[in-house]
């Protein structure tokens, strides 16, 4: 049976887990990306910690591949980190062909949403079912989307970009993509803070997370701003079922901690606005493994 490590790669921390055969993390690192030194400088890091996971494991078993994750836009196929916006020093890193250098074991390179949404699929909220919709709510909002077991990447991997679909094309908020009404502007930490100081503009500097807290708490601003959200993603979610005809949303990311506050009132919009026959077969669940969905993920990648 195979070691693997999988590996969650962020802009400003990187999370690194040794993966036994029975799939579960039976050790964490976590380093600081240092994104500004550049690809060169967590390689050799991670070059290190795993390093020292071989001289832990029982005696003759083998580490045999690692899966590591990263905002897109990213190649799979080729193992390359293009240019994502929050590591500006890693534009067309061949990270793959960095760890395998380094490491001397095969590397899988993902994007990470697509790596959390294999990790809850296959150890997480998804398991035993083989369609999925894993959506993350945070700075942004993304997706990645599992259909009969395939992830579905689109021409140049950038499907799922759920954030940018446009709920309100008159009287919208302007979203930083240039458009009006995004769904982004409903449900982002930025964006629930800016909605929730126009309400109360004595408050200053609460965050998602704290408004998501005090909306369970009854502040009937931070109620209002959540239900505002909750009902957003109800109505992207309706709009996916009624493309897609998938009936399971995984909701993850920071913002997914407000718990039932964001998610009843999705689960209320999501039929409202989608067929009798698609609607009620629509189930939004929190993720279940939080930080390491990503690298269960990749774990799960390493081994294929
Ligand atoms: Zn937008």
């Amino acid at each position: 049976m195979n070691w693997v490590v999988g590996i969650d790669l962020g802009g400003t921390k990187t999370a690194i887990g040794l993966i036994n055969p029975q799939d579960q993390i039976v050790e964490r690192v976590r380093l600081p990306t240092l994104a500004e030194e550049g690809p060169a400088s967590i390689v050799a890091r991670i070059g290190d910690v795993v390093d020292g996971f071989r001289t832990r494991l029982p005696a003759g078993e083998a580490l045999t591949g690692l899966g590591i994750c990263a905002p897109g836009p990213i190649d799979p196929i080729n193992g390359i980190i293009v240019n994502p916006t929050n590591l500006p020093k890693f534009y067309n890193t061949p990270m793959s062909q960095l760890l395998g250098d380094r490491l001397g074991i095969a590397i899988r390179l993902e994007h990470d949403a697509k790596a959390a949404a294999l990790g809850e699929m296959h150890f997480g909220a998804g398991r035993g079912v083989s369609s999925l919709v894993y959506i993350v709510i945070g700075t942004g909002v993304g997706a990645a989307i599992i259909l009969d077991g395939q992830i579905i990447r689109g021409v140049r991997n950038f499907a799922g970009e759920i954030g940018h679909a446009t709920l309100d094309p008159y009287n919208g908020e302007r979203c930083a993509c240039g458009s009006l009404g995004c769904v982004e502007t409903y449900m982002s930490g930025p964006w629930l803070e800016r909605r929730y100081h126009r309400l109360r503009p004595e408050s200053s500097g609460v965050t998602g997370e704290q408004i998501a807290h005090l909306a369970t708490e009854g502040d009937p601003a931070a109620a209002q701003v959540m239900n505002g959200a909750g009902e957003a993603l109800g109505i992207a979610i309706a709009t996916l079922a009624m493309v897609l005809d998938i009936e399971l949303y995984i909701i993850g990311g920071s913002v997914v901690k407000a718990g039932d506050v964001l998610l009843n009132p999705a689960r209320q919009a999501a039929p409202a606005h989608s067929f009798i026959t698609v609607g009620p077969r629509i189930r939004i669940e929190p993720a279940a493994l939080g930080d390491d969905g990503p690298i269960l993920g990749g774990g799960w990648l390493a081994r294929r």
